[in-house]
């Protein structure tokens, strides 16, 4: 049977892993982290998965938290308006979209350890190593394919930086996670789970959403600060309850109806926050090895993206569905380099390029016809539906997000039919 290695054990190199020796591969999975060492550690992102995404994970067998989760029906915008002379803002766009089937957050710490255990369970080796450019020397000449899914890690630099898919050289927020219990609902619509995402023009963002942690059903406080502003604060806290404290002030500030229902909420443990910034950057897929070996990257190691429209672990979870799928269809066949810039240059066409486009233009600020179309979203249910399908299928925005005339002939149509 073909041998192949995974360096990584994250959503896109252990759905590969598990997908891989589920259909007979002799599979090796290495990871620089114990699956015990992962479920103690820091939670590592906010991981809203939507439908489309969860449909591979269900595909393979392993939703293993689909019915303790959360389901999250709906996707709420509320965009912040200009402080009062108290200094307080209330919201100028507030609506609720309507999800495709349901989204999930799984704490990474569950699901990545979990599904660790499982594959060691179902006979998969796993080497506990941080890998090395030199380790995957030696790996590639053993293995018949090697996949670097070690995120934005260290081995990224074995991925040339694609300039003309990489607009950005600096990081363009700030981030700021805080795992907690206690959140009220929203007043509004108490009994919908939903992500909400809270802009605050010239200052960033806050995300509110349920998720299942270590510890249960808990909510996740995500303020994206643009960085030198108000938001971007967080470097130097080291301590949690002070990390919390500050993400409460600021809510207070700029989303005090969020804030509202906060006041009573606790972190959920000691290593439920999270701070830090990267640079979006998207990367040749094929890695060459100083022996002449090449590896082919998955997930964010090629394509990191802000995390502003919460779609890394949907890509990784679509990418690693895609290669799975061209692995198998390649049967006997060499993974050669040809072989590898076809099956990355599918899953950039299909999914990765319209994520990156929908995400650059969510880090600029809106120009008109999308404030526009925000605003109509309050009007119209099917627009605020259509908005929050987006983050199913971010290429259905190529239809109605970036070009003022099809954003107008999609808003006339709408209003026609109401
Ligand atoms: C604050 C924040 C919020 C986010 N929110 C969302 C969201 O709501 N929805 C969403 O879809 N995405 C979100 N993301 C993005 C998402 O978390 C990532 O895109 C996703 O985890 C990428 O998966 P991956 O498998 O490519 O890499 P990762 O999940 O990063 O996994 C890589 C693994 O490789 C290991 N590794 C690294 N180097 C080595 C090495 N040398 N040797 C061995 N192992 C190594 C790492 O320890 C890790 O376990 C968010 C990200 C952040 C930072």
């Amino acid at each position: 049977m073909r041998k192949v290695l995974v360096v990584g054990a994250g959503q896109s190199g252990l759905q590969l892993a598990l997908g891989l020796q589920g259909h007979g591969y002799e599979v090796t999975l290495m990871s620089n982290r114990t699956a015990d060492e992962i479920r103690s550690g820091r939670v590592m992102s906010t991981q809203c998965m939507f439908d489309a995404a969860l449909h591979h994970e269900r595909d393979l067998g392993l939703d293993f938290w689909e019915s303790e989760a959360p389901r999250i029906h709906g996707l709420g915008l509320s965009v912040a308006g200009p402080p009062d002379a108290s200094g307080s803002s209330s919201r100028v766009i507030d609506w609720l979209g309507r999800l495709p089937g349901h989204a999930q957050s799984v704490d990474q710490r569950l699901k990545m350890a979990g599904w660790m255990d499982t594959f060691v369970e179902r006979g998969g080796r796993l080497v506990v190593h941080g890998v090395t450019v030199s380790d995957l020397d030696y790996f590639a000449r053993s293995n018949d394919l090697v996949l670097v899914a070690a995120g934005r890690g260290e081995l990224g630099s074995l991925f040339a930086r694609d300039a003309a898919r990489s607009p950005h050289t600096e990081p363009q927020r700030a981030l700021a996670v805080a795992y907690v219990h206690g959140l009220g609902p929203r007043p509004e619509h108490p009994d919908v789970e939903a992500v909400r995402c809270n802009p605050i023009p010239g200052v960033g963002e806050l995300f509110v959403m349920p998720t299942l942690t270590t510890s249960g059903r808990a909510d996740i406080l995500f303020l994206e600060g643009i960085p030198g502003g108000p938001l971007d604060v967080f470097q130097g806290v080291k301590d949690p309850s002070e990390h919390l404290a500050l993400t409460l002030e600021l809510m207070e500030r700029f989303t005090p109806w969020e804030y509202a229902r906060a006041t009573k909420v606790e972190l959920t443990d000691e290593r439920g926050t999270l701070s830090g910034r990267f640079t979006p950057t998207v990367r040749r897929p094929v890695g060459q090895l100083p022996g002449g070996g090449a590896v082919l990257g998955v997930g964010d190691v090629v394509v990191t993206n802000d995390p502003i429209t919460g779609q890394g672990s949907n890509s990784a979870a679509k990418c690693a569905a895609l290669y799975l799928d061209a692995i198998l269809a390649r049967g006997d066949e060499p993974f050669d380099e040809a072989w590898m810039t076809a099956t990355f240059d599918r899953y950039w066409s299909e999914v990765a390029q319209h994520v990156t486009k929908w995400t650059n233009a969510m880090l600029a600020p809106p120009p008109e016809h999308v404030l526009g179309l925000f605003g109509a979203a309050g009007e119209h249910q099917e627009v605020a539906d259509r908005v929050a399908g987006g983050f199913n299928d971010p290429s259905d925005f190529e239809n109605f997000f970036y070009d003022p005339e099809l954003t107008g002939q999609y808003l006339r149509q709408v209003a026609g039919q109401a």
